[in-house]
């Protein structure tokens, strides 16, 4: 087969069953090993029949078994930086790119480009904390969670994307409370899908509970950060979450709560959702 007879295989696919096309294109990108470019110019190539078997078998994966793309490729692009995937993390999700552009927004305004220590709570894939260390070297960054085998994959991505974090492991703010350690940020995308909300079998599926639920409201784990911050955090701070689209009232009365002096903004992400929220307190 060529490599447009392949794209129209899979795309007639994916629009019989109502999936993502750019999720064929990736599949074909990965199995072929070619960028998007040299597919477009190269259209009329015949494959291997290796590649054809393995393409055709990404598909079915994708389309008859709903594996995320994701999974299949084994990692997925956040800030430009490739990340290793796999069931045991949350994938990356664009939105959380947004979280990290705006606390180093943050971070230039309210400390200018001084060092500052940051710890990332419930890391993951270890997204956010990679990003901000590559991206600002003034970080140096912390990176917890309660998942064993999250942070097995964290460190993974850490080493292959030379980025200097030191991992965590435990719940919450327990283990930085312990290390009596002080914290200019905190960052922190919890789970915070209410323990009863629908989610797609794509997500629920396949990905970890763990990283996903936030109890009854989803509102849980801003709770504990907000009511024990003040154990970890310098007396000049910030906290920068990402929340879900419908929590903007419930994250104000958290923070008059805990933080009535605070200053804060409730930031949309790109499709206009309140998604992230940056407190900075002094
Ligand atoms: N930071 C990553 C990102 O933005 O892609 C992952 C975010 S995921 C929504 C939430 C993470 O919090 C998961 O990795 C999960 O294992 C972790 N987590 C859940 N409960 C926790 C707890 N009690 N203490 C620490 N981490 C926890
Ligand atoms: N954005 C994720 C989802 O909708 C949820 C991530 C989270 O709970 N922090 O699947």
């Amino acid at each position: 087969m060529t490599i447009k007879e392949l794209l129209k295989y899979g795309e007639k696919l994916a629009a019989e069953h109502d999936k993502e096309d750019s999720s064929i294109k990736l599949l074909l990108m990965h199995f072929l090993n070619l960028d998007g470019h040299h597919i477009l110019m190269n259209m009329n190539n015949q494959v291997t029949s290796e590649e054809e078997n393995c393409f055709k078998d990404g598909v079915h994966q994708y389309i008859d078994d709903n594996i995320p793309v994701q999974h299949i490729l084994g990692y997925e692009y956040f800030y430009g930086y490739k990340f290793i995937v796999g069931p045991d993390v949350l994938i990356p999700r664009f939105e959380t790119e947004e979280l990290v552009a705006n606390v180093l927004g943050a971070y230039d305004d309210f400390f200018g480009s001084i060092e500052v220590d940051v710890v990332d709570i419930g890391t993951g894939s270890g997204a956010i904390a990679i990003s901000l260390s590559l991206e600002e070297k003034n970080m140096k960054i912390d990176a917890t969670d309660i998942s064993e085998d999250a942070l097995t994959v964290a460190k993974q991505n850490a080493k292959n994307l030379n980025a200097k974090v030191n991992f965590i492991a435990g719940d919450m703010l327990e283990p930085l409370k312990a290390s009596g350690k002080k914290y200019d940020i905190i960052v922190s995308n919890p789970p915070y899908i209410p323990n009863e909300e629908y989610v797609e079998s794509l997500v629920k599926d396949h990905e970890p509970h763990v990283a996903l639920f936030g109890g009854e409201d989803g509102m849980k784990f801003y709770e504990i950060i907000l009511s024990q911050a003040h154990e970890i955090l310098k007396p000049k701070g910030m906290i920068a979450f990402e929340q879900g689209w419908n929590q903007k009232e419930h994250m104000e009365q958290l923070i008059n709560k805990y933080y009535p002096r605070a200053s804060f903004e409730i930031i949309k992400d790109i499709n206009g959702k309140d998604r992230m929220t940056i407190i900075k307190i002094e």
